[in-house]
């Protein structure tokens, strides 16, 4: 009898000097070993290195001895530190040859927005002499795919929205052209729980349940989970209720949405509207939803006020309460949140005020303190926060917090 061939396995080299840096996650190692996963195929490695030609091709070369997939992702870009395509070429002795197609492309792609190409990104038409090149409808860098002595090799762009596609797209097929059948999987997109909180809570759960592979997936203010099984089963079933009901609303998805949009698909089927007024994070509120296209269905728009003459000026915040309870209150954040719904004229309205540090934090109201409204006609509320991390994670985590607040608000009351 023919002895079964030996299961295959997979590894992931990221590539970037800053995701060595303390508090930079890989999380396109995550992505891709949780779509791998569903198809059975394990991860048995994922290293991160820098941008250093030397360092690249000594792990794609010990990559090469142990595994049939391996991603690269990162360093495809078109500055000097992007080296991804140099190192393969070295570590696989293949050429890299100019595909004028391509550059072509990227060129009319800065045409498209009024753009002269510059002459570096060239260097992005360079492609792996036997490699396939794939289309990165999200950036100018095009993954490349080839089989190189029985191994698959892809190398991906770094950045996540640029990879999840291609990966999605290619990846995907690849497995089913070689035989291998998915698995089921459950998916939960969860807000306003650290990792570790979301974790201690299903853990419990998944772990009596070894069939059942998760996968965490978190990046600030947002963790996607993935539960994959071999076959749709009542095992998964029963896990997917359990954890639904550990995690409660803090769930806002079970589809691969964010945040932002969930937010806004809610208030679009409700056909309400939205303003936002705010002061620490200096208008990331309101960038953060006008990304979503088709925002301007809902979102009217808003008011940075940074300094206290403009909360009384554009927000209607009255002196007294910026005198007895400071424009890092409750109380300032609620006045924030109606000042600028009755301003607008609408149904809902979203304020932020905070201590951001590194300075200005008081014993009573340390860095990281802070308070977020939202009115609507009925009622107008004041939560406060405890957010950790330096400067930017505190803002961005003020922008999360408060989507996820008007979103359970939505998820409340779906009128
Ligand atoms: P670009 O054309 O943007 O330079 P690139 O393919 O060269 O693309 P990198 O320069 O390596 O990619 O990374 C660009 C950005 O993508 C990084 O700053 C980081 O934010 C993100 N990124 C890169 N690698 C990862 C990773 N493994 N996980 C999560 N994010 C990543
Ligand atoms: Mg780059």
């Amino acid at each position: 009898m023919a002895r079964p061939p030996a299961p295959l396995v997979a590894e992931v080299i990221a590539i970037g000097s800053e995701m060595l840096f303390a508090g930079r996650v890989d999380t396109n190692s995550s992505f891709i070993a949780a779509h791998l996963d569903r198809f059975g195929v394990p991860l048995v490695a994922k290293t991160i290195v820098g941008d250093d030609v030397a360092t690249i091709r000594k792990a794609l070369a010990i990559a090469l001895t142990r595994s049939d997939f391996i991603f690269l992702t990162g360093g495809l870009g078109p500055t000097e530190d992007d080296l991804t395509r140099e190192a393969a070429s070295e570590a696989l002795g293949l050429e890299l040859v100019y595909h004028p197609k391509i550059v072509d492309e990227i060129e009319a792609r800065f045409q498209r927005l009024g753009r002269k190409m510059p002459e570096i990104n060239r260097r992005q038409g360079y492609v792996l002499e036997t490699a396939r090149a794939l289309e990165n409808n999200y950036g100018t860098a095009p993954g490349q795919y080839l089989v190189f002595e029985g191994r698959h090799i892809f190398l991906l762009p770094g950045p996540p929205r640029e990879l999840r596609p291609i990966v999605e797209r290619h990846l995907i097929s690849l497995l089913q052209d070689l035989g291998l059948r998915p698995g089921a999987r459950r998916y939960f997109r969860v807000a306003g729980l650290p990792e570790s909180q979301a974790d201690s809570l299903i853990s419990p759960i998944y772990r009596r349940y070894p069939t059942i592979r998760c996968t965490i997936l978190a990046s600030p203010g947002d963790i996607e989970i993935y539960f994959l099984a071999d076959h749709d089963g009542n095992e998964l079933q029963e896990l997917t209720a359990k954890v639904a009901a550990a995690l409660g609303d803090n769930v806002f998805a079970t589809e691969e949405i964010n945040l932002e949009d969930a937010v806004g698909r809610m208030l679009a089927a409700r056909r309400a509207t939205l303003s936002v007024a705010e002061s620490c994070t200096g208008g990331m509120l309101g960038e953060t939803i006008t990304r979503t296209p088709g925002s301007s269905a809902y979102f009217l728009g808003g008011v940075l006020a940074y300094s206290n003459a403009l909360k009384e000026q554009l927000l209607d915040v009255s002196p007294e309460i910026l005198a007895q309870h400071g424009a890092v209150s409750g109380a300032a954040a609620e006045a924030m949140a109606q000042g600028i719904r009755r301003r607008t004229g609408s149904d809902f309205a979203l304020s932020i005020t905070g201590i951001a540090g590194p300075d200005g934090g008081t014993e009573e109201k340390p860095v990281g303190t802070v308070f977020i409204g939202l009115s609507d006609a009925t009622k107008t509320t004041a939560h406060r926060y405890q957010l950790g991390g330096e400067r930017s994670l505190v803002r961005l985590l003020s922008v999360r917090t408060a989507l996820n607040l008007l979103r359970k608000e939505l998820q409340r009351n779906r009128s």
